[in-house]
Protein backbone atom coordinates (compact mmCIF):
# COMPACT_ATOMS: atom_id res chain seq x y z
CA UNK A 1 0.00 0.00 0.00
CA UNK A 2 2.77 2.23 0.78
CA UNK A 3 4.30 1.59 -2.17
CA UNK A 4 1.74 2.05 -4.25
CA UNK A 5 0.66 5.17 -2.58
CA UNK A 6 4.46 6.66 -3.33
CA UNK A 7 4.11 5.56 -7.19
CA UNK A 8 0.81 7.71 -6.88
CA UNK A 9 2.92 10.50 -5.75
CA UNK A 10 5.22 10.07 -8.09
CA UNK A 11 3.32 9.77 -11.08
CA UNK A 12 0.96 12.84 -9.98
CA UNK A 13 4.46 14.77 -9.35
CA UNK A 14 5.58 13.78 -13.24
CA UNK A 15 1.92 14.86 -14.77
CA UNK A 16 2.35 18.07 -12.72
CA UNK A 17 6.19 18.67 -14.34
CA UNK A 18 4.78 17.51 -17.68
CA UNK A 19 1.95 20.53 -17.56
CA UNK A 20 4.10 23.24 -16.41
CA UNK A 21 6.75 21.93 -19.54
CA UNK A 22 3.70 21.91 -21.84
CA UNK A 23 2.82 25.40 -20.14
CA UNK A 24 -0.66 24.27 -19.43
CA UNK A 25 -1.95 26.82 -17.11
CA UNK A 26 -2.72 25.68 -12.87
CA UNK A 27 -5.74 24.82 -12.19
CA UNK A 28 -8.62 26.84 -9.96
CA UNK A 29 -10.61 25.94 -7.88
CA UNK A 30 -12.73 28.76 -8.44
CA UNK A 31 -16.28 28.74 -10.23
CA UNK A 32 -16.98 29.72 -13.56
CA UNK A 33 -18.43 33.68 -14.15
CA UNK A 34 -21.44 33.29 -16.22
CA UNK A 35 -22.61 36.11 -17.74
CA UNK A 36 -24.57 36.72 -20.72
CA UNK A 37 -24.47 33.08 -21.47
CA UNK A 38 -21.03 33.14 -21.77
CA UNK A 39 -19.33 31.00 -19.43
CA UNK A 40 -15.81 32.13 -18.63
CA UNK A 41 -12.99 29.73 -16.55
CA UNK A 42 -10.81 31.30 -13.91
CA UNK A 43 -7.45 32.15 -15.27
CA UNK A 44 -8.89 33.58 -18.54
CA UNK A 45 -11.36 36.58 -20.53
CA UNK A 46 -13.62 35.97 -22.94
CA UNK A 47 -15.63 38.98 -24.98
CA UNK A 48 -18.96 39.18 -25.99
CA UNK A 49 -22.25 41.19 -26.07
CA UNK A 50 -25.45 41.51 -24.12
CA UNK A 51 -28.43 41.49 -25.48
CA UNK A 52 -30.62 44.02 -25.59
CA UNK A 53 -34.28 42.74 -26.26
CA UNK A 54 -36.18 44.74 -28.94
CA UNK A 55 -39.40 46.33 -27.34
CA UNK A 56 -42.32 48.72 -28.58
CA UNK A 57 -40.01 51.79 -29.64
CA UNK A 58 -37.88 49.51 -31.91
CA UNK A 59 -35.14 46.90 -32.58
CA UNK A 60 -33.12 45.41 -29.70
CA UNK A 61 -29.74 46.54 -29.41
CA UNK A 62 -26.11 44.94 -27.85
CA UNK A 63 -23.91 46.04 -25.35
CA UNK A 64 -20.23 44.94 -25.86
CA UNK A 65 -18.60 43.98 -23.21
CA UNK A 66 -15.15 41.86 -21.68
CA UNK A 67 -14.95 39.48 -18.38
CA UNK A 68 -11.37 38.69 -17.07
CA UNK A 69 -11.80 36.37 -14.55
CA UNK A 70 -8.70 36.02 -12.51
CA UNK A 71 -7.10 32.62 -11.00
CA UNK A 72 -7.46 33.83 -7.44
CA UNK A 73 -10.46 34.66 -5.89
CA UNK A 74 -11.24 38.69 -4.71
CA UNK A 75 -13.50 41.49 -5.77
CA UNK A 76 -16.01 41.89 -8.90
CA UNK A 77 -14.62 45.28 -10.75
CA UNK A 78 -16.72 46.08 -12.97
CA UNK A 79 -15.63 49.16 -15.12
CA UNK A 80 -18.74 50.62 -17.54
CA UNK A 81 -17.81 53.32 -20.31
CA UNK A 82 -19.72 54.73 -23.09
CA UNK A 83 -22.87 55.51 -21.09
CA UNK A 84 -22.28 58.23 -23.06
CA UNK A 85 -21.17 57.16 -26.23
CA UNK A 86 -19.62 60.11 -27.29
CA UNK A 87 -17.41 60.64 -24.27
CA UNK A 88 -14.15 58.39 -26.39
CA UNK A 89 -10.88 58.16 -22.97
CA UNK A 90 -13.30 56.20 -21.30
CA UNK A 91 -13.97 54.05 -23.99
CA UNK A 92 -10.82 53.83 -25.44
CA UNK A 93 -9.01 52.98 -22.26
CA UNK A 94 -10.67 50.40 -21.48
CA UNK A 95 -9.71 48.35 -24.63
CA UNK A 96 -5.70 48.85 -23.64
CA UNK A 97 -6.64 47.39 -20.39
CA UNK A 98 -8.36 44.43 -21.48
CA UNK A 99 -4.83 44.04 -23.48
CA UNK A 100 -2.62 44.55 -20.18
CA UNK A 101 -4.63 42.73 -17.81
CA UNK A 102 -3.69 38.95 -17.11
CA UNK A 103 -6.04 36.99 -16.06
CA UNK A 104 -3.58 34.56 -14.94
CA UNK A 105 -1.84 37.51 -12.28
CA UNK A 106 -5.50 39.03 -11.64
CA UNK A 107 -7.28 37.99 -8.19
CA UNK A 108 -10.60 38.62 -8.11
CA UNK A 109 -12.74 39.53 -12.03
CA UNK A 110 -13.29 42.65 -13.83
CA UNK A 111 -16.36 43.30 -16.20
CA UNK A 112 -15.69 45.81 -18.63
CA UNK A 113 -18.90 47.33 -20.58
CA UNK A 114 -16.55 48.94 -23.69
CA UNK A 115 -19.75 50.81 -24.99
CA UNK A 116 -23.16 51.28 -22.87
CA UNK A 117 -25.00 52.67 -25.13
CA UNK A 118 -23.92 51.43 -28.70
CA UNK A 119 -26.93 53.24 -30.64
CA UNK A 120 -25.53 56.66 -29.50
CA UNK A 121 -21.89 55.87 -30.50
CA UNK A 122 -23.15 54.41 -33.55
CA UNK A 123 -25.40 57.85 -34.56
CA UNK A 124 -22.64 59.68 -32.55
CA UNK A 125 -24.75 61.49 -30.66
CA UNK A 126 -24.13 63.38 -27.44
CA UNK A 127 -26.36 63.19 -24.14
CA UNK A 128 -29.05 61.33 -25.30
CA UNK A 129 -29.92 57.94 -27.40
CA UNK A 130 -31.08 58.66 -31.06
CA UNK A 131 -33.60 56.34 -31.01
CA UNK A 132 -35.81 57.76 -27.87
CA UNK A 133 -34.03 60.94 -27.03
CA UNK A 134 -33.59 59.82 -23.37
CA UNK A 135 -30.13 60.36 -21.70
CA UNK A 136 -29.03 57.37 -20.51
CA UNK A 137 -27.55 58.64 -17.56
CA UNK A 138 -30.86 60.05 -16.06
CA UNK A 139 -33.06 56.61 -16.62
CA UNK A 140 -31.21 53.64 -14.17
CA UNK A 141 -32.28 51.46 -12.71
CA UNK A 142 -34.80 51.12 -15.99
CA UNK A 143 -37.51 49.48 -17.41
CA UNK A 144 -37.05 45.77 -19.13
CA UNK A 145 -40.43 47.06 -20.64
CA UNK A 146 -39.43 50.68 -21.49
CA UNK A 147 -37.63 52.64 -24.25
CA UNK A 148 -34.21 51.08 -25.64
CA UNK A 149 -32.16 53.58 -23.44
CA UNK A 150 -34.54 52.33 -20.17
CA UNK A 151 -34.43 48.56 -22.11
CA UNK A 152 -30.36 49.31 -21.69
CA UNK A 153 -30.52 50.76 -18.46
CA UNK A 154 -32.36 47.55 -17.09
CA UNK A 155 -30.06 45.00 -18.47
CA UNK A 156 -26.80 47.06 -17.00
CA UNK A 157 -28.16 46.43 -13.72
CA UNK A 158 -29.30 42.96 -14.00
CA UNK A 159 -25.90 42.12 -15.68
CA UNK A 160 -23.52 44.41 -14.47
CA UNK A 161 -24.53 46.25 -11.06
CA UNK A 162 -25.94 43.32 -9.59
CA UNK A 163 -22.75 41.86 -10.44
CA UNK A 164 -20.46 44.09 -9.07
CA UNK A 165 -19.02 44.72 -5.35
CA UNK A 166 -17.37 48.08 -7.20
CA UNK A 167 -18.20 50.06 -9.75
CA UNK A 168 -16.46 52.97 -11.84
CA UNK A 169 -19.11 54.73 -14.33
CA UNK A 170 -16.24 56.35 -16.32
CA UNK A 171 -17.36 59.72 -18.42
CA UNK A 172 -15.71 62.40 -19.28
CA UNK A 173 -17.06 65.87 -21.06
CA UNK A 174 -19.44 65.08 -23.52
CA UNK A 175 -18.45 65.97 -27.62
CA UNK A 176 -19.33 69.43 -26.36
CA UNK A 177 -18.54 69.78 -23.16
CA UNK A 178 -15.12 71.39 -22.62
CA UNK A 179 -13.95 69.71 -18.94
CA UNK A 180 -11.36 69.51 -16.23
CA UNK A 181 -10.54 66.41 -14.47
CA UNK A 182 -12.48 65.22 -11.81
CA UNK A 183 -14.35 62.38 -9.79
CA UNK A 184 -17.58 62.55 -8.24
CA UNK A 185 -17.69 61.02 -4.52
CA UNK A 186 -20.95 60.29 -3.79
CA UNK A 187 -22.44 60.56 -0.31
CA UNK A 188 -24.35 57.71 1.14
CA UNK A 189 -25.16 58.57 4.62
CA UNK A 190 -23.46 55.72 6.03
CA UNK A 191 -20.11 56.57 7.01
CA UNK A 192 -18.35 53.25 6.87
CA UNK A 193 -19.58 52.93 3.42
CA UNK A 194 -18.61 56.68 2.32
CA UNK A 195 -14.83 56.03 3.50
CA UNK A 196 -14.62 53.28 1.63
CA UNK A 197 -15.95 55.29 -1.54
CA UNK A 198 -13.77 58.29 -0.62
CA UNK A 199 -10.69 55.97 -0.49
CA UNK A 200 -11.73 54.66 -4.31
CA UNK A 201 -12.43 58.29 -5.35
CA UNK A 202 -8.53 59.27 -4.17
CA UNK A 203 -7.55 55.73 -5.40
CA UNK A 204 -8.67 56.91 -9.10
CA UNK A 205 -6.31 59.39 -8.77
CA UNK A 206 -7.75 62.53 -10.67
CA UNK A 207 -6.74 66.33 -9.24
CA UNK A 208 -10.48 67.10 -8.23
CA UNK A 209 -13.05 65.49 -6.04
CA UNK A 210 -16.48 66.73 -5.89
CA UNK A 211 -18.43 65.98 -2.20
CA UNK A 212 -22.05 64.96 -3.80
CA UNK A 213 -24.78 64.46 -1.74
CA UNK A 214 -27.44 65.45 -3.98
CA UNK A 215 -28.54 61.94 -5.25
CA UNK A 216 -31.75 60.51 -4.49
CA UNK A 217 -32.24 57.53 -1.97
CA UNK A 218 -34.78 56.17 -4.09
CA UNK A 219 -33.75 53.01 -6.05
CA UNK A 220 -37.14 53.04 -8.43
CA UNK A 221 -35.94 56.45 -9.32
CA UNK A 222 -31.92 56.19 -9.13
CA UNK A 223 -31.56 58.18 -12.64
CA UNK A 224 -27.55 58.02 -12.38
CA UNK A 225 -25.23 54.47 -12.74
CA UNK A 226 -23.21 55.53 -10.19
CA UNK A 227 -25.73 56.11 -7.64
CA UNK A 228 -27.99 52.97 -8.99
CA UNK A 229 -25.33 50.86 -7.54
CA UNK A 230 -25.00 52.69 -4.57
CA UNK A 231 -28.13 52.11 -3.22
CA UNK A 232 -27.77 48.46 -3.67
CA UNK A 233 -24.66 48.54 -1.56
CA UNK A 234 -21.80 48.28 -4.27
CA UNK A 235 -19.42 50.59 -3.55
CA UNK A 236 -18.75 53.61 -6.92
CA UNK A 237 -17.65 56.54 -8.11
CA UNK A 238 -18.14 58.80 -11.07
CA UNK A 239 -15.14 59.35 -13.07
CA UNK A 240 -14.99 62.79 -15.85
CA UNK A 241 -11.22 62.50 -17.71
CA UNK A 242 -11.39 63.71 -21.12
CA UNK A 243 -13.12 66.45 -22.97
CA UNK A 244 -14.76 67.49 -26.28
CA UNK A 245 -15.16 64.35 -28.09
CA UNK A 246 -11.30 64.30 -28.16
CA UNK A 247 -8.99 61.24 -27.98
CA UNK A 248 -5.82 62.81 -26.80
CA UNK A 249 -3.62 60.78 -24.69
CA UNK A 250 -3.20 62.68 -21.98
CA UNK A 251 -7.15 61.94 -20.89
CA UNK A 252 -7.14 57.64 -21.87
CA UNK A 253 -4.12 57.78 -20.00
CA UNK A 254 -5.35 59.28 -17.09
CA UNK A 255 -8.43 56.31 -17.40
CA UNK A 256 -5.80 53.89 -17.89
CA UNK A 257 -3.79 55.14 -14.60
CA UNK A 258 -6.98 55.61 -12.65
CA UNK A 259 -8.56 52.13 -13.15
CA UNK A 260 -4.94 50.30 -12.60
CA UNK A 261 -4.79 52.42 -9.22
CA UNK A 262 -8.01 51.18 -8.60
CA UNK A 263 -7.21 47.42 -9.26
CA UNK A 264 -4.34 47.81 -6.57
CA UNK A 265 -6.52 49.23 -4.42
CA UNK A 266 -8.79 46.92 -4.35
CA UNK A 267 -5.78 43.81 -4.29
CA UNK A 268 -6.83 42.44 -7.48
CA UNK A 269 -3.65 43.77 -8.63
CA UNK A 270 0.27 43.46 -7.16
CA UNK A 271 2.00 46.97 -7.23
CA UNK A 272 1.04 50.30 -5.21
CA UNK A 273 -2.32 52.13 -6.15
CA UNK A 274 -1.24 55.91 -7.00
CA UNK A 275 -3.71 57.95 -4.90
CA UNK A 276 -4.07 61.89 -6.20
CA UNK A 277 -2.04 62.71 -2.34
CA UNK A 278 -4.04 66.10 -1.66
CA UNK A 279 -7.50 66.72 -4.08
CA UNK A 280 -8.82 69.64 -4.34
CA UNK A 281 -12.24 69.12 -2.81
CA UNK A 282 -15.42 70.82 -4.24
CA UNK A 283 -18.13 70.94 -1.44
CA UNK A 284 -21.03 72.82 -3.85
CA UNK A 285 -21.51 72.83 -7.04
CA UNK A 286 -23.87 73.79 -9.62
CA UNK A 287 -24.64 73.27 -13.18
CA UNK A 288 -26.07 76.62 -14.96
CA UNK A 289 -28.36 75.80 -18.20
CA UNK A 290 -29.25 77.87 -20.81
CA UNK A 291 -32.86 80.19 -20.87
CA UNK A 292 -32.92 80.19 -24.58
CA UNK A 293 -31.79 78.08 -27.53
CA UNK A 294 -29.12 79.70 -29.83
CA UNK A 295 -25.57 80.26 -29.52
CA UNK A 296 -23.24 80.20 -26.57
CA UNK A 297 -19.86 82.03 -26.93
CA UNK A 298 -17.56 81.27 -23.86
CA UNK A 299 -15.70 83.89 -22.39
CA UNK A 300 -13.62 81.78 -19.61
CA UNK A 301 -12.20 78.41 -20.42
CA UNK A 302 -12.32 75.03 -18.44
CA UNK A 303 -10.49 74.97 -14.60
CA UNK A 304 -10.96 78.80 -14.70
CA UNK A 305 -11.15 80.49 -11.08
CA UNK A 306 -14.63 82.75 -11.58
CA UNK A 307 -15.61 84.86 -9.35
CA UNK A 308 -19.80 84.97 -8.08
CA UNK A 309 -21.62 87.64 -10.81
CA UNK A 310 -18.78 87.21 -13.18
CA UNK A 311 -19.64 86.69 -17.35
CA UNK A 312 -19.10 82.77 -18.18
CA UNK A 313 -20.46 83.67 -21.61
CA UNK A 314 -22.71 85.05 -23.96
CA UNK A 315 -25.96 83.78 -25.36
CA UNK A 316 -27.07 85.17 -28.79
CA UNK A 317 -30.38 83.68 -30.93
CA UNK A 318 -30.03 82.72 -34.32
CA UNK A 319 -29.42 85.60 -35.98
CA UNK A 320 -26.81 86.81 -34.01
CA UNK A 321 -28.50 89.10 -31.60
CA UNK A 322 -27.49 89.53 -27.79
CA UNK A 323 -30.12 87.77 -25.76
CA UNK A 324 -27.78 86.96 -22.23
CA UNK A 325 -24.83 87.21 -20.60
CA UNK A 326 -25.04 84.41 -18.47
CA UNK A 327 -22.76 84.93 -15.00
CA UNK A 328 -21.48 82.34 -12.37
CA UNK A 329 -23.55 81.86 -9.27
CA UNK A 330 -20.70 81.45 -6.55
CA UNK A 331 -17.14 81.76 -7.04
CA UNK A 332 -15.22 78.78 -7.89
CA UNK A 333 -13.43 76.77 -10.28
CA UNK A 334 -14.90 76.13 -13.54
CA UNK A 335 -15.74 72.84 -13.87
CA UNK A 336 -16.74 72.43 -17.58
CA UNK A 337 -18.17 74.88 -19.98
CA UNK A 338 -20.03 74.02 -23.92
CA UNK A 339 -17.36 74.56 -26.00
CA UNK A 340 -19.10 74.37 -29.38
CA UNK A 341 -21.91 76.78 -30.55
CA UNK A 342 -24.87 75.38 -29.93
CA UNK A 343 -26.79 75.64 -26.62
CA UNK A 344 -30.38 74.59 -26.11
CA UNK A 345 -33.17 75.64 -23.80
CA UNK A 346 -32.79 73.26 -20.61
CA UNK A 347 -29.33 71.82 -21.43
CA UNK A 348 -26.37 72.82 -19.66
CA UNK A 349 -23.95 75.75 -20.38
CA UNK A 350 -21.36 75.40 -17.65
CA UNK A 351 -20.53 73.98 -13.69
CA UNK A 352 -19.00 75.61 -11.02
CA UNK A 353 -17.51 74.04 -8.43
CA UNK A 354 -16.40 76.15 -5.11
CA UNK A 355 -13.46 74.77 -3.34
CA UNK A 356 -14.03 73.05 0.27
CA UNK A 357 -11.52 75.42 3.01
CA UNK A 358 -9.58 72.87 5.25
ZN1 LIG B 1 -21.13 61.54 -19.38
Amino acid sequence: MVLKRASGAAIAFLIGMLGMLVLIPPAWAGEDFVLGGARVKAGSAASGFLAVPAGRDGAGTQIPYTIIHGTKPGKTLALVAGVHAYEYPPILSLYRLKAKLDPAALRGTVIMVHIANLPSFQKRTIYYGPGDWKNLNRVFPGDPAGTTSQRIAAVLNEEVVKRADVLIDMHCGDGNEALIPYTYWMISGDERFDASTRDLALAFGLPHIIIDDTRGSDLKDSKYLGNTAILQGKAAITTEAGFLGRTDEESVGLNVRGVLSVLRHLGMIDGRPEPVSDPVWIDKFEVVYSKWSGLFTPRAEMGYFVRAGQIIGTVTDYLGAWKEDVRAPFTGILLYVIGTPPCNEGEPLFEVGRVKEK
